[in-house]
């Protein structure tokens, strides 16, 4: 039987010494187990699928199997006797072969990977391992090489990794906060503006966060989407967050199947939901809304209080002509009953003033301008405040005003005019500005509360201004009483107008007797219980 270059090489080299006996029987060709001859050990490696070469300790090749030409290019004539170095394609640094050399001189196995070139000119990626072989001395006689082209599979692990970049620069380059869940609601994958939330939202996870304000705002809603694979969109949230005060943010989702990679899915088809979570910051846009929606505010009410100013200002002249007018009559009533000739001359001077006056007060009737009825809707009497208050907000800083807002979470809503209701805060608010503005009081606070019991809804507005004496309670809601100066266009008449507004809701308007440290108006509303 011919020899093969295994054989070869053991009756060339090793002459006899082997790692053991049963590798010397086999290398010998001796039947060690009575099933005939056993070339088999050298048939293995001759035909074994990876490339194997078995060097002497300066790495010259005695022997290389069939696969190491089919990956190398060589065949044994061509490289027998030659270095492994021949195999180099110079590229790879001194250090991995320092490496490696210092890891097998000290009998250890080294696997790594090199750059080699095929006797073609081609490079290509070798995944090496190099094994010492002892002898029973434990000296080193021989190394064997055992090497695997890995160009292909580098490759696409490489495509793998640079798309897993090109992904993540483009997550991270997004503007929207992005962040991948499980479903187990675990984050698997997030970028850098949602990383940033984590600190600046202090909410914890804010994925977490945000699932909880979704699912409870959507309720069954998103279950029936999660199993239709059906995405959902801007749903609008509002944060406080301790340092940045207000955010809002959009939320947008949408569901997706994997097909699962690890080994228990080899044979079956197992597949995990995901849910992709992008949370886009809308507070400016917000802001500016909101901005937007105060300033027509503003104009609707500048537009409201010049109407007020006139209509103020006619019934006020119509109230002052009255008294004189009133005068007139009863005098003129009281010559005529006298009945003398005499007086005839004064009593038609008198009856002509009255006609004058009459017609004076009738054309003033006649100028006063119309407040249109709005109409009459369910009313969240929290947004109206709050928006009443932004308007005040410059006023609050020029004067230093601490102002302290308790909205009740989920007020019930009102049925009523969201103008006049705006027209009515307002004015609370204006007369609370200026009655601490005007008293010089140490601490100017104004505290706006909502609240609600079974059937009322309250607004309770108090400061910290001088109060109104108990004798004059009843007084400021008639018409033209002040407590302050005179002077103005509505002088007297801002409460006379909150009270009408009250009750064109059915509402109450009280002075708290048991506050003391200033004002306290408590105003209830009855409910109806439209939408929460
Ligand atoms: P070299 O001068 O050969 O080696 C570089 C450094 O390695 C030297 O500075 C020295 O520190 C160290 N070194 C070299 N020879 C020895 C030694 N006998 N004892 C201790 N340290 C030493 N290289 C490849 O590029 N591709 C392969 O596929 C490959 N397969 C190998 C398989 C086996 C079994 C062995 C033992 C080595 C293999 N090598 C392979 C390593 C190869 O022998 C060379 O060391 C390497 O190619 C670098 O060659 P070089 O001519 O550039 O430098």
């Amino acid at each position: 039987m011919k020899k093969t270059s295994l054989q070869f090489l053991w009756t060339h080299s090793s002459k006899g010494k082997c790692i053991n006996k049963e590798l010397e029987a086999i290398m010998l060709g001796e039947d060690i187990d009575n099933r005939g001859p056993c070339g088999l050990f050298i048939e293995t490696v001759e035909q074994a699928p990876i490339a194997i070469s078995i060097t002497d300790k300066k790495a010259s090749i005695l022997y290389v199997n069939e696969e190491f030409t089919l990956v190398t290019g060589y065949n044994p004539a061509d490289i027998l006797g030659q270095n492994e170095s021949l195999l180099s394609d110079k590229s790879t640094p001194r250090h991995v072969y320092h490496d490696l050399w210092r890891t097998i001189s000290s009998k250890k196995v080294w696997h790594g990977r090199l750059v080699n070139r095929h006797k073609s000119g081609h490079r290509y990626l070798a995944d090496l391992t190099i094994t010492p072989m002892l002898n029973s001395e434990k000296q080193i006689t021989h190394y064997i090489g055992m090497h695997r082209d890995v160009t292909a599979a580098y490759e696409s692990e490489k495509k793998v990794h640079n798309q897993k970049l090109l992904i993540e620069s483009v997550l991270n380059s997004s503007p929207i906060a992005m962040v991948v869940l499980d479903d187990q609601d675990r984050v698997i994958l997030d970028n850098q503006l949602y990383k940033a939330l984590v600190t600046d939202l202090n909410k914890g996870e804010p994925a977490l966060f945000f699932l909880k304000l979704l699912r409870d705002e959507m309720g069954d809603l998103w279950q029936q989407l999660q199993l239709a694979e059906q995405g959902f969109n801007n749903r609008e949230f509002r944060v406080e967050t301790r340092g940045q005060g207000v955010r809002w943010f959009s939320c947008a989702g949408n569901w997706f199947v994997e097909k699962e990679i690890n080994a228990d899915a080899f044979f079956e088809d197992n597949s995990k939901r995901y849910l992709i979570l992008t949370l886009t910051d809308i507070t400016k846009q917000r802001r500016q809304m909101e901005e937007l929606h105060i300033q027509t505010l503003k104009t609707m009410m500048v537009e409201d209080e010049r109407v007020r100013g006139i209509r103020e200002t006619l019934l006020g002249a119509m109230h002052q002509i009255q008294m004189p007018m009133n005068q007139i009559k009863a005098a003129e009533q009281i010559i005529r009953h006298k009945g003398d000739a005499q007086h005839d001359g004064l009593l038609q001077i008198l009856r002509q003033i009255q006609a004058s006056g009459e017609e004076a007060v009738a054309m003033m009737k006649k100028c006063i301008p119309q407040i249109y009825q709005a109409a009459v809707v369910p009313v969240n009497l929290n947004k109206v405040l709050h928006e009443m208050m932004m308007l005040s907000e410059s006023r609050f800083q020029s004067h230093d005003i601490e102002v302290h807002w308790q909205p009740m979470q989920a007020l019930p809503t009102i049925l009523g005019s969201e103008n006049r209701l705006r027209i009515l805060f307002k004015q609370l608010i204006d007369n609370a500005i200026e009655a601490m503005v005007q008293s010089d009081c140490p601490e100017q606070r104004l505290r706006i509360t909502t609240d609600s019991d079974a059937d009322l809804a309250y607004v309770i507005v108090e400061d910290t201004g001088p109060g109104i004496p108990v004798g004059k309670r009843a007084k400021v809601f008639e018409p033209f009483y002040t407590t302050r100066p005179m002077g103005g266009n509505q002088a007297g008449m801002g409460l006379v107008m909150v009270k009408e507004i009250i009750n064109q809701h059915q509402g109450l308007i009280e002075i708290d007797p048991n506050y003391h440290q200033g004002c306290r108006f408590i105003i209830s509303f009855p409910m109806r219980r439209v939408s929460a």
